[in-house]
């Protein structure tokens, strides 16, 4: 699996269940790829914070803009 499906897998994750096959592949990069191991947690981190915050407009502000600056800009142009 490369970065970039890795991290599409573990934006979709927010929105769906993953089937036991992509869980396994995806566990299987995060396990020996940091940087997409730490998106996943910022996404779960921005998870929590969109559950708490969705309710109020300028909260979803805030969350776009916490969105750009955790997003790792080395993700795009790295392969595996
Ligand atoms: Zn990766």
């Amino acid at each position: 699996m490369k970065c970039k499906q890795a991290t599409q897998m573990l934006s979709e994750k927010l929105d769906r269940p993953l089937s036991t096959k992509e869980k396994i592949n995806l566990a299987m990069h995060t396990a020996i790829c940091s940087p997409c191991r730490q998106f996943g947690q910022q996404m779960e981190t921005l998870r929590a914070l969109s559950q708490a915050y969705t309710k109020t407009k300028e909260s979803r502000r805030k969350i776009i803009f916490i969105f750009c600056v955790i997003k790792p800009r080395s993700l795009t142009s790295k392969t595996m």
